[in-house]
This record gives structure tokens, C-alpha cells and sequence, in this order.
């Protein structure tokens, strides 16, 4: 039995310091019903508690730790440059190394502007959007989570899905009433929103590969009916890659569905497991952003030395040249998942467990469903409990997972081929807790 006496402490004393005793909802294990495990440390696949338990971490902070944590060479870039001061607020040549690697691998990213979070990415582009196009409203899609400013907190996923809340209180009605909802994959739905206010409508945003209502994929087709119709409409196409970013494939999922947006924000591995994220797209359209064209946007520790460092160091090992025959790193990681997939699928057939598994490079996901699960509300539906109860039982076996059906799954370098097996075994227990559980 897993032991977390000194978490449950500290978790009691953090409730009165902070809200729920976090900096960030999920964090919490609220909808899991259980005490989350207080981190000490991490190295490679490992993440280590305070009452000394040893997990394989298939969290990854949530998804930029995709060279494993405290990689050496990773933070020996972040020492070296934190040996030469934190900050500046000033030019640096780390921030356009950092803008040529990204562009390299984004062609459609022209120019790029740094900030500090996907928050700010998202947000600061959809004012964009609509400092460009001089319209207000957006659509965004149910389950779809781009961050928490006020705009794009609407039928958001994430936190909000695990928590049962379709939207914040906070955001006025106002701000909502130009933010239109439809569902994920549904090209109908789309179509008739455009055809009635297709002309107020300054950008539709998208997940490519939709990860805050767990991970789900776009239907055959449906990125490149989002480019068509965005165009017809003289409207944006968004792509929020914070987190498909580097995971669908190295250039994203508009390298791997072949499908190029106006503008894009990445987040998450761009900043290496620093507080960094980032937006660009077309020159045309990115240079309306101040100061080279009128919208503002602004940030005191954008640009950051550390965070320039630390994704630096993570993209020049992701986008290393392989070993002649060997896959590259975002090869290496797709078969991994893969293999661990496959085992899993295995033990739900053997146990008659109704699962659904969903992978894109090196994101993926599950879902207690016979039903494939293609949106927001297919999520909604499957069976959280057999959920519950997976969760936890991987977590007693030391396989630490998002405390959460609408979280995706990440998979890193730093995973060995005995972690997999590990968790190949450890899902063949919980599977059979589930298929108990149902009895
Ligand atoms: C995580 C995430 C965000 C928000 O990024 P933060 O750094 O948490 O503000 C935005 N969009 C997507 C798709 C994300 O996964």
C-alpha cells in the first residue's frame, strides 16, 4: 500500500496557503478522491515523493518534459546561462537561436513572438486575430482548452471537465457572447455557425490534436475543411499547439495532417520545463504586433535567458540527427507509445474491458468506452469510475498518471525499455481491478 503520510501533511497545511492548496486546479486530485503525492524531486522517467515513493511519470509536467527530467544537457544550458544573470529585459541571441530552431521545424511560423505561458500565447493571438481582421467574435471548440484568459474560458476542457464546470464565473457576458461554441470534429455544426456570422468572426482556434478532453483525434479530413472554410470567411485559422506541438510530430499536427494555419502557439516543450510559450504565423499578420504594427503585447521576463536555455538545449535533442538506421527521437518515441498501446489493448480484450486508445506521436490517451469518442460530449460519457479505479490502481504500482480521463498521456526519451514493461504489467493489474470493479 502506497504511503503518503508526509504529502497528506503537507497538503493540509498547503489548503491554508493556497486555494484547494495549489497553483493549479488538477494539481489537487480533487476528482480522484485521494491525496496528491507532494514531489521532492525528479531525474530521467522518475518523479520521487516526499515520503520517498518512486514513480514512472508519464505526466511529464503536463508536457514539456519530453527529453525526461533534469536531462544533463539541458541543465547544464540552464547553468551556464544563469551564471551569466536571470534576466535583462533586453535583446538576446539566445532568443532568435531559439526563433530559428522553432521556425526550422515550423516553416509556417515566419515571425514569432516569446511569452511566458500558453495562457498568454493564446490570448495574445487572438488579439491579434482580431486587431488584424478588425472583427470580434472567435469560435473555439467544446473541450478544447487554450488557457484561462476570459475569451477562451467557454465549454473549456482541462481542469474544467475534470471539476464538472462548463464555464468560469469572472468571465462577463459580454466577453462570452463573442466567443462561439461547437463541437470538436463536427463539420456541420461549423459550417452553420459561419454561414449566419461567418463575417464578424476573426479567427476559429483548434487543438490540431484536441489533449484537454484527453486525447482525441481529428476525423479524416476535418484540419483541412478548417482551413477551407476559415479562407472563404476571410477569417483566422489558429492552431493551438501548446501541447501537440513536438508530439503529433516534431513539426507538430500541421506537419502530420499536412494542414498550415495563420498563426501558431506553442508552449509547453518549447521552453523545456521553464514558464515560456510563443505565437506566430504569417509575417503579414505577426508584424501588426507592437512595435512593428499597432497590437500591443508585452512582457517583462519574455524572452527569459533560462527558458531560452532550456529550450534550446530540449529542441537541439529533439531534433538530433539520428544514428545511421536508427529512428529519430520523435520516431524512437511514436514506437514506444505504441508498443505500450498495444499491450494495453491486449490486456482490456483479455479482461473484456471496453477501451478506447487514442494516440498521436507521442501523446495518447484512454477511455473506458465501446464507443469511439470523437468529441467533448463522447468523452463526457464514458466511464469515469472504471477510470477512478484504474487510476489508482497504477498508482500503487508506482505508475504515476494525470489524475484525470480529460488529460493526456505523455511519453518521453528518458523512458526505457524496463519502464514500459513495467507499466505493460502494471496496466494488466488495473485492468483486472477495473474488470473486477464491474462485477
Ligand atoms: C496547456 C495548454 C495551454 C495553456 O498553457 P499554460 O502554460 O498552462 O498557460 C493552452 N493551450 C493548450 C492546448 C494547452 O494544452
Amino acid at each position: 500500500m502506497l504511503s503518503l503520510e508526509k504529502s497528506a501533511a503537507a497538503f493540509a497545511e498547503a489548503k491554508a496557503l493556497m486555494p484547494g492548496g495549489v497553483n493549479s486546479p488538477v494539481r489537487s486530485y480533487r476528482s480522484m478522491g485521494s491525496t496528491p503525492p507532494f514531489i521532492a524531486r525528479a531525474k530521467g522517467s522518475k518523479i520521487y515523493d516526499i515520503d520517498g515513493n518512486e514513480y514512472i511519470d508519464y505526466v511529464g509536467s503536463w508536457g514539456p518534459m519530453v527529453v525526461g527530467h533534469a536531462h544533463d544537457e539541458v541543465i547544464a544550458a540552464i547553468n551556464e546561462a544563469a551564471a551569466l544573470g536571470t534576466s535583462y529585459g533586453a535583446p538576446t541571441l539566445r532568443e532568435s537561436e531559439l526563433a530559428r530552431l522553432v521556425m526550422t521545424v515550423y516553416p509556417s511560423i515566419q515571425r514569432i513572438r516569446m511569452v511566458n505561458s500558453g495562457t498568454e500565447a493564446t490570448m495574445s493571438a487572438l488579439r491579434l486575430a482580431r486587431g488584424y481582421t478588425k472583427r470580434d467574435k472567435i469560435v473555439k471548440f467544446i473541450g478544447c482548452y487554450h488557457g484561462h484568459s476570459d475569451s477562451l474560458l467557454v465549454k473549456a476542457g482541462s481542469g474544467l471537465a475534470t471539476f464538472g464546470v462548463p464555464d468560469s464565473p469572472g468571465v462577463t457576458a459580454g466577453v462570452a457572447r463573442d466567443t462561439i461554441t461547437v463541437p470538436y470534429n463536427d463539420q456541420d455544426a461549423l459550417t452553420a455557425v459561419m454561414k449566419e456570422q461567418g463575417g464578424e468572426v476573426a479567427a476559429v482556434i483548434v487543438e490540431p490534436v484536441a489533449g484537454n478532453m484527453g486525447c482525441i483525434l481529428p476525423k479524416q479530413g476535418y484540419l483541412g475543411f478548417l482551413r477551407n472554410i476559415t479562407a472563404q470567411y476571410g477569417a483566422l485559422l489558429i492552431f493551438d499547439e501548446v501541447m501537440c506541438g513536438f508530439r503529433a510530430s516534431l513539426g507538430g499536427a500541421q506537419a502530420a495532417y499536412g494542414v498550415t494555419p495563420d498563426l501558431t502557439c506553442l508552449g509547453k516543450i518549447i521552453g523545456g520545463g521553464l514558464p515560456m510559450a510563443a505565437y506566430g504565423g504569417r509575417a503579414e499578420i505577426m508584424d501588426y504586433v507592437s512595435p512593428a504594427g499597432p497590437v500591443y503585447q508585452a512582457g517583462t521576463l519574455s524572452g527569459n535567458p533560462l527558458a531560452m536555455a532550456a529550450g534550446i538545449a530540449t529542441l537541439k535533442i529533439l531534433t538530433a540527427e539520428p544514428a545511421p538506421g536508427q529512428p529519430d527521437p520523435s520516431r524512437l518515441l511514436t514506437l514506444k507509445v505504441k508498443e505500450l498501446l498495444a499491450a494495453i489493448g491486449d490486456s482490456a480484450r483479455k479482461y473484456g474491458v471496453p477501451l478506447q486508445l487514442h494516440q498521436a506521436g507521442s501523446m495518447f490517451g484512454l477511455f473506458f468506452s465501446e464507443k469511439e469518442v470523437e468529441n467533448y460530449d463522447s468523452a463526457a460519457a464514458c466511464d469515469q469510475e472504471a477510470f477512478k479505479v484504474w487510476f489508482h490502481a497504477m498508482l500503487e504500482q508506482g505508475i504515476y498518471l494525470a489524475p484525470s480521463q480529460f488529460e493526456t498521456i505523455f511519453m518521453s526519451l528518458a523512458h526505457s525499455e524496463a519502464d514500459i514493461a513495467k507499466t505493460i504489467a502494471a496496466a494488466d493489474t488495473a485492468l483486472k481491478a477495473v474488470a473486477d470493479s464491474r462485477k
